[in-house]
């Protein structure tokens, strides 16, 4: 493993021009090198595909990696072209010549990567093939796609386990930035036949600070966070619509650019918010949940919670948006009886099967004990994607366990003079 280990840093410089492995790679490829099944949870951007490129690298049988989208597939077989590694797909937008091609370089041995789509995989004619090319490992990307609580399931997935017992067992790696308990079981449970090695990591944001406080009136919970980072650029989310005019107006009076935010607003109002946030500074968004996807401003130093978010998903996603730059970055999360007991009837009422709304439950209450819970926030929030981390010393609870274990100290004194 030492000597594979050297010739993958080696790879990582020469084929990939990278001086260092990201957080979590490292302990992934050496799992893959050392002939275990894997999964991999990591976080989008954190570099999962080299979990799988690297290695193939170093194996005699091409790796047979399963991606859902051909876009991507495209992408990355571009991507290791330019690297020099000789890597083909196999999906329904080929035509014969590529096709041709493809199997040509994967029977003479020259293919390191094939890139196939899951409904091309699972046909039997490709499986027969693809077993006389005796394949090294098989790569399964976007792996919480095999499960029906995600929002991204896709019925061939669930064929997999079936592909990766005709391929001779071969051995495999499953990846995901889906980092959910359910999810992970499911994953585990449809492609697995024996529990594979499990990682996980990168969700920590250290520069984050968290903080939660219980809800009394959210409005000057919020104006008084908001006004000590008075001209920082900040995102305070609520409940509804309603409730991001009125705190924008507020914080408006209070002398902050505070600008409203929500699905419910005319197209050309919406982007323009998006745009002054995203070009200028010292602007406080206060929105819905719609406001997020496709803000990509790396010097937001807080988002606030006036309202509890639906999830502990929801929770990480959103505080997420803030210290992209990797500086410091406040966070805080109000939460009330209210939104707890609104958040339960959701859940119940909600068109969902039985199942899903016992997985939604379960989100929800990890939010609630997220909240709850007298120990390190960022210890429970990490614990529950499956990371195990010691106290962080940068979170609320910490700062006031400080305190309290100073006072226990000065009790114990007190007692024993
Ligand atoms: P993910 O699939 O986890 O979202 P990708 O595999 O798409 O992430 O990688 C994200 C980016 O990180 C890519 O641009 C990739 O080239 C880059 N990357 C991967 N590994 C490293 C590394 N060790 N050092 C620097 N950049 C890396
Ligand atoms: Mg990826
Ligand atoms: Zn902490």
């Amino acid at each position: 493993a030492t000597a594979a280990h050297s010739s993958a840093r080696t790879a990582l410089k020469t084929v990939f021009g990278f001086d260092a492995f990201k957080p979590g790679q490292e302990a992934v490829v050496d799992a893959v090198l050392a002939g275990r099944d894997v999964l991999a949870v990591m976080p989008t951007g954190s570099g999962k595909s080299l979990c799988y490129q690297l290695p193939a690298l170093m194996r005699d049988g091409p790796v047979v990696v399963v991606s859902p989208l051909i876009a991507l597939m495209r992408d990355q077989v571009r991507q290791m072209r330019d690297y020099g590694v000789a890597a083909g797909s196999l999906n329904s937008a080929n035509d014969a010549d590529e096709n041709r091609r493809v199997w040509g370089a994967l029977r003479d041995g020259t293919l390191r990567l094939v890139y196939a789509a899951p409904e091309r995989l699972v046909r039997e004619d490709t499986v027969a093939m693809l077993r006389d090319c005796r394949p090294s490992l098989l790569a399964i990307d976007e792996a919480h796609c095999v499960s029906q609580w995600g929002h991204d399931f896709r019925p061939e997935y669930l064929a997999l386990g079936q592909v990766r017992a005709a391929l001779g067992g071969v051995q495999t790696i499953a990846l995901t930035a889906t980092a959910d308990a359910a999810t992970r079981a499911d994953i585990v449970a449809r492609l697995f036949e024996v529990e594979p090695e499990v990682f996980v990591q990168g969700f920590d944001r250290p520069n984050l600070f968290l903080a939660m406080q219980p809800k009394g009136s959210a409005r000057n919970q919020v104006a008084a966070f908001v006004a000590q980072r008075t001209g920082a650029n900040g995102i305070v989310y609520c409940s509804s619509r309603k409730k991001t005019e009125e705190l924008a107006e507020y914080l408006r009076g209070q002398g902050h650019r505070a600008l409203a935010y929500h699905a419910g607003l005319e197209k050309e109002r919406r982007d323009e918010v998006q745009d002054t946030f995203q070009a200028e500074d010292g602007i406080v968004v206060v929105a819905t949940v719609a406001f997020g996807m496709g803000i990509d401003k790396p010097d937001v130093r807080y988002v606030a919670h006036a309202d509890l978010p639906k999830s502990v998903e929801a929770y990480y996603q959103e505080i997420g948006r803030a210290g992209r730059d990797g500086l410091p970055a406040d966070t805080l999360t109000l939460y009330g009886l209210d939104d707890m007991r609104l958040r339960r009837v959701q859940i119940e009422e909600s068109d969902a099967s039985e199942a899903q709304k016992r997985v939604e439950r379960q989100r929800f209450n990890a939010l609630v004990a997220l909240c709850e819970a007298p120990r390190c926030r960022r210890q429970t929030l990490l614990a529950y994607f499956g990371e195990t981390t010691e106290p962080c010393g940068h979170c609320d609870l910490c700062l006031q366990g400080v305190e309290t274990f100073d006072g226990t100290i000065e009790a114990q004194k007190a007692m024993s003079a």
